[in-house]
């Protein structure tokens, strides 16, 4: 018979948002385990400078950060483990999961931290342009410094979409939507706050 580990509290993911989660619940004396996954230290390793975390004055190499990050959470006890969390049964009053569908843990508490993706339009030119800083971004508070006073396009009309544009009708000279429907996905009040931001250029798909 296999045996089950019990632990307190069980954190899934260590990008920014496990880490931070392990940071708390170790100084709580929730003596957190943290499973890495396949991408240890998350997104952020994927990057070079990240210059809007606080702190940093001179901006930070994400890796370095995630670093940083990982030994703070270390240095109040968590448990950093490496492995993938396979399978969860949160269905009965105790947590189950387990890992690598192997170990069963046990578990009072688990934070869920398994960040998300980008998803891209899934173009050539687009990876190209990606992969060499040359102007192509999932990310506008991360990125919009970059083209501060320029003109800037965003591809879609949902929330995030909305959001992201009124953060760079800000900084930027023109923003330009483009909007596959006739009308947006976004809610109601977002997509009046961009249709009253005068910088803001949105242009429908003509059928
Ligand atoms: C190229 C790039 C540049 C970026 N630059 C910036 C920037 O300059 N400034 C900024 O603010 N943001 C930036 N971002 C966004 C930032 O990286 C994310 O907002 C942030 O990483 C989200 O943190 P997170 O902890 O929620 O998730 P993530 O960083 O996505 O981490 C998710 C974690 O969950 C783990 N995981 C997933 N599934 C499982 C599982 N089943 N079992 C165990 N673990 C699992 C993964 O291995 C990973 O460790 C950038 C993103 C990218 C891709």
């Amino acid at each position: 018979m296999s045996t089950i580990e019990k632990v307190k509290c069980l954190i899934i993911g260590s990008g920014p948002a496990g880490f931070t989660a392990a940071i708390y619940a170790s100084r709580a004396n929730m003596f957190p385990v943290l499973y890495q996954g396949i991408q240890p230290g998350g997104q952020l390793t994927t990057t070079t400078d990240v210059d809007n975390f606080p702190g940093y004055a001179k901006g930070v190499n994400g890796t370095q950060m995630m670093v940083d990050l990982e030994e703070q959470a270390k240095r109040f006890g968590t448990d950093v483990r490496s492995g993938m969390i396979t399978k969860v049964d949160f269905t009965g009053p105790v947590h189950k999961v387990w890992v690598d569908n192997k170990l069963e843990i046990h578990s009072d508490t688990i934070v869920i931290s398994t960040g998300a993706s980008a998803r891209y339009l899934g173009l050539d030119s687009e990876q190209h342009y990606l992969s060499n800083g040359g102007g192509v971004s999932a990310c506008a508070v991360c990125d919009g410094f970059f083209y501060k006073g320029q003109e800037t396009v965003i591809v879609g009309a949902g929330d995030s979409a909305c959001e992201e544009a009124s953060y760079l009708a800000n900084i930027c000279t023109k923003v330009t939507m483009l909007v596959r429907r006739d009308e947006f996905r976004a809610s109601k009040i977002m997509a009046d706050r961009v249709r009253g931001i005068e910088n803001i250029e949105i242009l429908h798909k003509q059928n």
